[in-house]
């Protein structure tokens, strides 16, 4: 039999890491072994170290790899955003959102807001958080959602593409309301956010209030049906607060650019008994239209 020698209990190491296909515990090994020669660390310390490295190369692959999967258009962060300069956001309500419960829930985060303040910045990085927590994260602007489904009805396969859509468990749609929804998309899009209802969370980003969505999709009965099932177990969040792509720009600005008030345009008039008061529930932050939908 022959002896086992130190050098070829290295072997044996290097032989198995290969094996398992961990590539940096195994060009860390020799750098690791000296220190232990050098009584730098111990054995326990050694392999410590060696995992770890190891466990977290794999960890930013994964992460990576998901991100790419969840087609953020860039990647954001919560530690990454000001919150001073958003005054009328509050942190810590972004910040319980960051722990995703709202995902186990299946709940619909709404984040409205004028432009540049923020909403794609915060969509992104909740999206970020969901991704590294291991979440299945699809992240998409309305208008590109609108054109993937109508593609797939044209080739007789909305059904798959719909079921694909509800695989993430959390579907973020960007940019509602910056252009108007082509003839037919308010209907797709109504499709999947009913076959999500109750089973998958979302988060919407929008430009225009709730009242203007008949407007948006082209039809007051989709949005509608639209905004009762993104109501149903909803957390509203309206910034209200100027633009940050424009922050040093403010001066040479209208006022009514440095006010931001698109958002809170009045909802249309309606006839009959005036509208009761609308709800300014904490959770839900005040609506611009009344809740829950008028039917
Ligand atoms: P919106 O979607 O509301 O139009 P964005 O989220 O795209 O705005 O923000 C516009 C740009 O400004 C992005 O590059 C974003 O990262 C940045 N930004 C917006 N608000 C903040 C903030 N409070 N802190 C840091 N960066 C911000
Ligand atoms: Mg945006």
């Amino acid at each position: 039999m022959t002896p086992v020698t130190p050098s070829s209990r290295v072997d044996n190491i290097r032989h198995s890491l290969v094996g398992l296909k961990m590539p940096r515990a195994l060009e860390m090994l020799d750098a690791t072994l000296r220190r232990i020669e050098q009584g730098q660390i111990d054995g326990i310390e050694a392999l410590d170290e060696l995992l770890t490295e190891e466990l977290s190369l794999r960890e930013n692959r994964r992460i990576k790899a998901a991100l790419r999967m969840a087609r953020l258009p860039v990647v954001k962060t919560l530690a990454g955003f000001d919150f001073t300069f958003q005054p009328s956001l509050d942190r810590n309500r972004i910040m319980a959102l960051a722990g995703l419960d709202f995902i186990a829930r299946a709940e619909v985060i709404h984040l409205l807001g004028p432009p540049g303040t923020g909403k794609s910045h915060l969509a992104t990085a909740l999206a970020v958080e969901a991704v590294r927590a291991g979440r299945l994260v699809y992240f998409i602007a309305l208008a590109d959602l609108v054109v993937l489904l109508a593609k797939a009805e044209r080739e007789g396969t909305l059904r798959e593409r719909i079921r694909f859509l509800c695989r993430a468990s959390l579907l973020v749609v960007d940019e509602i309301g910056y252009l108007p929804v082509t003839p037919g998309g308010g209907n797709l899009f109504f499709q999947l956010v009913n076959a999500r209802y109750e089973k998958g969370a979302m988060i919407l980003t929008s430009n225009r209030g709730f009242a203007e969505w008949g407007d948006i999709f082209g039809s007051p009965v989709v949005a509608t049906a639209l905004l009762d099932r993104l109501l149903h177990h909803a957390v509203v969040i309206q910034i209200e607060g100027s633009s940050y792509r424009m922050r040093e720009h403010t001066a040479f600005l209208p006022e009514n650019f440095r006010t931001n008030t698109v958002v809170n345009s009045p909802p249309p008039k309606r006839r009959g008994r005036p509208p009761t008061k609308q709800p300014t529930d904490p959770q839900y932050g005040s609506l611009s239209m009344p809740y829950p939908p008028p039917t």
